[in-house]
């Protein structure tokens, strides 16, 4: 699945979500997003719930934003470099980010940035349309 396939589809999933979270207020929409209740309430939102296993090991985890709005991705790739394709970058170019490089591709690394899971960066770009979020940057 492409990245961009895969975007549609869990923001699709998000959405449906969403539906059910209607009454709630954005404070308590973020909350139900926090990882524990996340794995006991929406078992098939991420595969990795079934093993009760945390993307990030740490504490107050929030699913939310599972996927990055400052992660830009290109399928076909954005540029080649030293013979190899830049498929995806970090716009804010985090501290915390790296590119896994192999022999052909580059991607961006974001297996130990945080930034996307604080429930304070949630709040900075809160919309109830998950979609939104990432046309906004
Ligand atoms: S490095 Fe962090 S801020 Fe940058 S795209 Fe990855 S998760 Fe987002």
């Amino acid at each position: 699945m492409s990245y961009s396939s895969w975007v549609k589809s869990h923001g699709e999933k998000h959405n449906r979500i969403m539906e059910k979270l209607k009454d709630l207020s954005d404070d308590e929409v973020i909350e139900y997003f926090r990882f524990e209740n996340m794995v006991e309430k929406e078992p098939d939102f991420c595969p990795l719930y079934k093993k009760s296993k945390k993307c990030h090991d740490i504490e107050n985890l929030n699913c939310y934003l599972c996927a990055c709005p400052n992660f830009r991705f290109s399928d076909s790739g954005f540029r080649e470099v030293d013979g190899r394709t830049l498929y995806s970058i970090c716009s804010v170019d985090s501290e915390d980010g790296r590119e896994a490089v192999s022999q052909k591709a580059i991607h961006q690394d974001c297996s130990l940035c945080l930034i996307p899971h604080s429930e304070e960066f949630i709040r900075d770009v809160f919309r109830r349309d998950w979609f939104e979020i990432f046309n906004r940057f």
